[in-house]
């Protein structure tokens, strides 16, 4: 730290991304990306688009805000797009959080969330989940904070029904709800469609996962008009070129291309149930994941030594060290032939063990 950086950051413990290794080729389950490319048209519109890039972007974001718009069935000045959900994320912090609105989220969730919490120095409360690592909804009714429930969860996996969302959102009528559906497409049951009801709700979605496009940085957030205009306030206060050229056109291509991301989905989906039973039929228990992950822990590998065994031999997955979960490892799912290996691997790990 120098000695010029400000006081108000010096504690500040900054996210830490999972590992993106260059030394060597891994087989990476460790960031929850998508095993597929991106759309080939999304590769052209950008190809295409970077022969402009001596202009600024639309800053408005129209053409492809119209056209998300259209993906979720809801009007233009319904949706923000932003640089990843992650930034969305952030301006939900920065809008609807102070010292009367606190925020509030689970224990275990989204390591980011209280990151932006302490960046925009707003107090916080997290709230533990049950013991089978579910949200309890009712430890959400009436709470009067600014609530962050990401759903599906992370990196549990699990997910709650819309209709709990919808008790969360009736019995906190005078705060925002912020419901962040990162891994929605691969089994969740969106909030979207509730946003017309409830005007404290903000669902936030992503390109990243997918939609292949976690390089490109693109997610959106979708809400009541006036929630679109606070939160265009804070876009506008910090970076309003926020979508850069090249990203605004590969979003348009690979919405232009749903097809190609309803198969990777459905992919996706059986490579989980595939690695889901393998793993079970060594001797995992696993979370009921709706997501691009499974969640595992086995009672003779620690999460930290499987983690590190893998690694040992090419392939990354994710180890948290908060203890509630130590025993346990995240696992992103790969293509077919990967998962194959990781479970090849496992089988021959715990053989050596014999
Ligand atoms: N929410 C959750 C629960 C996540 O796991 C992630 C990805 N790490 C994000 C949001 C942010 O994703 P992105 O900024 O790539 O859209």
């Amino acid at each position: 730290m120098s000695r010029f950086f400000s006081g108000k950051f010096s504690s500040l413990v900054p996210y830490t991304p999972g590992e993106q290794p260059k030394d060597r080729q891994f087989i990476k389950l460790n960031t929850n990306e998508s095993p597929f490319p991106p759309s080939e048209k999304a590769r052209e519109a950008a190809a295409e688009a970077a022969e402009q890039l001596q202009l600024y972007p639309d800053p408005e974001c129209r053409r492809l805000t119209e056209a998300v718009a259209n993906m979720l069935g809801v009007r233009p000045d319904e949706v923000l797009l932003t640089n990843g959900s992650d930034e969305i994320l952030n301006f939900a912090f920065m809008a609807y959080c102070d010292s009367t609105h606190p925020a509030v989220f689970p224990d275990i969730t989204y390591g980011f969330y209280p990151v932006f919490a302490k960046i925009n120095t707003v107090p916080y409360e997290e709230i533990p989940l049950r013991e089978d690592f579910t949200i309890g909804v009712r430890d959400y009714l009436s709470l009067d904070k600014t609530i962050f429930i990401a759903n599906p969860n992370a990196p549990t996996g699990i997910t709650l029904s819309r209709a709990d969302i919808e008790k969360i959102l009736k019995s906190n009528p005078d705060t925002v709800v912020v419901v962040d559906e990162a891994y929605v497409d691969f089994g969740g049951e969106s909030c979207v469609p509730l946003i017309r009801k409830y005007d404290n709700l903000l669902v936030t979605q992503t390109f990243s996962k997918s939609r292949s496009m976690a390089g490109a940085r693109l997610g959106f957030g979708v809400g009541n008009r006036a929630l679109i205009q606070d939160l265009n306030t804070i876009k506008y206060s910090t970076n309003p070129y926020n979508i850069n050229a090249m990203t605004m056109a590969a979003g348009l291509g690979t919405l232009s291309d749903p097809d190609y991301t309803a198969a990777n989905c459905r992919t996706v989906i059986e490579n989980r149930e595939y690695t889901t039973r393998a793993l079970e039929n060594l001797g995992f228990t696993l979370t009921d994941s709706r997501t691009n992950f499974v969640f595992a822990t086995h009672p003779a590998f620690p999460g930290d030594s499987l983690y590190k065994k893998l690694r040992a031999r090419g392939i990354l997955i994710r180890h948290f060290t908060h203890p509630k979960i130590a025993d346990y490892n995240r696992i992103t799912i790969g293509s077919r032939a990967e998962m194959e290996v990781l479970v090849k691997t496992i089988t021959e790990l715990m053989e050596e063990r014999k």
